[in-house]
């Protein structure tokens, strides 16, 4: 038997014997949708970091760079569509299995793939709505794009006055609290935790495989560089998710 496929068997048992299975997904998830993450190698993020929040509220030229960026990969998230590792999570749900998914992500492919979203917790927002960095309200994103297209520079909320982006959180702005505690909560409740495309190097996300791990819940990782928890996961598989998780779920 391949290594691979002794993988496979070890982890479609764990699988099987879960009823409660919580999925931690990042941005590795979304890359065969089309969508690049950040941490592979050759990300054009490793050379261009992405915008801070600190840097975004105080510095116009770093609110500039905030929406250029955003219009190319705003493109590549309006054309993404569900790959065949969100369906296969989403047949899990179909099957009683699955708890929840947390994900780090904010293109809404979880969405599309058909689960309840009262399944999902987004931790880092979504691109798919505009809020305002002050007051936190939330306007169409659609609407705001267009007026920066326009041209306008700055736009403010109506309410407060606060700077308006897209409703997702930016490294250094705090994940929202209720989304963090359901999130801690499906990680406590478990009895399985898989993450899925994730480089396990963003707090406070990475933390949720461990709260999984301190309540004995086996752990699978399904990424394709190493991560700091493989020594501690029960089943690693370093290959693609759209081609793991399918067959995974077809061995229930
Ligand atoms: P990351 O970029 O740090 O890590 C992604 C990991 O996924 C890498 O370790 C890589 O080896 C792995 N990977 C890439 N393609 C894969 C595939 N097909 N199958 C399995 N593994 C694959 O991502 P992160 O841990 O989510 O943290 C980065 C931050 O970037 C998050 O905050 C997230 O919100 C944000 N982000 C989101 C998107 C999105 O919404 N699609 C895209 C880029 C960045």
């Amino acid at each position: 038997m391949t290594d691979l496929l002794e993988k496979l068997y070890d982890a479609a048992d764990l699988l099987r014997s879960a009823q409660q299975i919580v999925a931690l997904t990042g941005a590795g998830i979304s890359t065969e949708s089309g969508i690049p993450d950040f941490r592979s190698p050759g990300s054009i993020w490793l050379s261009q970091p992405p915008v801070s929040f600190h840097d975004f509220i105080n510095k116009p030229e770093a609110r500039q760079q905030y929406w250029q960026t955003r219009h190319g990969l705003s493109s590549q998230v309006v054309r993404a569509r569900p790959n065949a590792a969100h369906r296969a999570l989403a047949d899990l749900e179909l099957r009683g299995q699955l708890l929840g998914v947390i994900t780090q992500n904010f293109d809404g492919l979880h969405q599309d793939a058909g689960h309840q979203p009262e399944r999902i917790i987004e931790l880092h927002g979504t691109s798919r709505a505009a809020a305002c960095t002050l007051c936190g309200a939330r306007s169409s994103i659609t609407e705001l794009q267009g007026r920066i297209d326009k041209g306008e520079i700055d736009p403010r909320c109506p309410e407060c006055n606060g700077f308006l982006k897209a409703a997702t959180i930016l490294f250094g702005q705090h994940v929202p609290e209720a989304e963090l505690a359901r999130a801690k909560e499906l990680a406590t409740d478990c009895d399985l935790f898989l993450v899925v495309g994730s480089s396990l190097k963003v707090m406070p996300a990475a933390l949720l495989p461990r709260l999984a791990l301190k309540h004995i819940a086996p752990l699978i990782i399904i990424n394709l560089q190493p991560t700091s928890l493989d020594p501690l996961a029960d089943v690693v598989i370093a290959e693609k998710a759209g081609l793991v998780l399918p067959q995974l779920v077809e061995m229930l």
